[in-house]
């Protein structure tokens, strides 16, 4: 922490300073300028307490963190990059993983249909909610438990692993049971309790950023994981609220750059609920890859106009093997492999 006095702090006010530094348990290494002085408290913020209060002496102009307050995913502390293990696959090592499936588990049929397509365009996980937080409380809520048992078919019978929603601690046994990864959703971003209890199932986490929510606060949601001893993290933008109308969100790719410099873990990009709009898909896939992202998650239905949730930003099976041909030229571009899904199970 640095610690800036007004102009004009007298000798005996920095002492004063320095006395607070050190009571709380800090080094103080005060710097006079011609102007203004300031002292740098040296140690650690994460175990000391926090000097912020300390701008109530009336000498302290500011205080300032120089540590990021995420510790553990931070490239301060450990700059190599992590990799998160998915059964056999690696996210995060120059792999580019898609996660592709329908917005809810609607039937065993359209599940499996999804399922067949987008391992055979290339996906290596299937995405798919049996437990859907919709805003309104009239809207299909998802197959629940019977969502789960549709998702493990096609798990069996594909080979890919199941990346699905989880809403509630409630739920956590039961579907740890079949799923690979579990889905932290935007509305639960910021669930603590939430976080801390997907983090002690020990499986991988894709955790969305909420939709008002900082790149810090996405970031220090993911340190509740990390710190909870999961580091099988990976966050996953897909949009924020803007005052723009066009899209459904705005697709913060920025977001993107930013926690790629900033964080050690991989990043995946979800273009069907940051735009809301299926023909934008495959153009923000593209950007996302060029940005830095090690992967994507995206909506495919086999009857988009027929989906009980976000019909409107789903992808045809034809239209998602599209996007996996035209994305291959510019994961190469971005030095990345299209990873290759897991063995399919031998047929019985
Ligand atoms: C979803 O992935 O279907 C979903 C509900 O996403 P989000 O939490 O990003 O709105
Ligand atoms: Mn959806």
């Amino acid at each position: 922490m640095i610690i800036v006095l007004k102009t004009g702090a007298r000798e005996a006010d920095i002492a004063a300073v320095e006395a607070k530094v050190t009571e709380l348990g800090y080094q103080p290494h005060t710097i006079r300028g011609e102007v203004r002085t300031v002292v740098a408290a040296v140690g650690d913020e994460s175990t000391h307490s926090s000097l912020e209060p300390l701008t109530h002496l009336p000498m302290v102009d500011r205080v300032l963190p120089i540590q990021k307050k995420y510790k553990l995913i931070s490239r301060e502390t450990h700059p190599e990059p992590a990799v998160v293990k998915v059964g056999d696959l690696t996210v995060g090592n120059g792999q580019f993983h898609v996660i592709a499936g329908p917005c809810s588990v609607e039937t065993e049929e359209q599940t499996l249909a999804t399922a067949r397509a987008v391992r055979r365009a290339g996906a290596t996980m299937l995405r798919g909610g049996a437990f859907k937080p919709r805003t309104s409380p009239y809207s299909f809520q998802g197959l629940g438990e019977k969502g789960l048992e549709i998702l493990a078919m096609a798990k069996a019978e594909t080979g890919l692993p199941i990346v699905t929603e989880v809403v509630r601690e409630a739920d956590l046994e039961l579907m740890c049971r079949t799923v690979d990864v579990l889905q932290i959703g935007a509305r639960n971003a910021l669930n603590y309790c939430l976080l801390e209890a997907v983090a002690d199932t020990g499986k991988p986490i894709l955790l969305k950023r909420g939709p008002a929510a900082t790149v810090q606060e996405w970031l220090l949601a993911a340190e509740y994981i990390v710190k909870r001893g999961n580091r099988n993290v990976m966050l996953c933008e897909r949009g924020i609220r803007t005052f723009e109308t066009a899209t459904r969100n705005t697709l913060d790719l920025s977001a993107v750059a930013v926690a790629k410099l900033e964080c050690r873990l991989p990043v995946i990009v979800d273009p069907s609920h940051g735009a809301g709009r299926w023909d934008l898909i495959i153009p923000l896939s593209k950007a996302a890859v060029a940005v830095g992202a090690d992967g994507l998650v995206v909506e495919v239905h086999p009857q988009p106009e027929m989906a009980l949730s976000d019909g409107d930003q789903q992808l045809e099976p034809e239209l998602f093997a599209r996007l996996m041909e035209e994305i291959g030229p510019f994961v190469q571009a971005a030095g990345r492999t299209l990873a290759a899904p897991p063995p399919a199970p031998a047929a019985v």
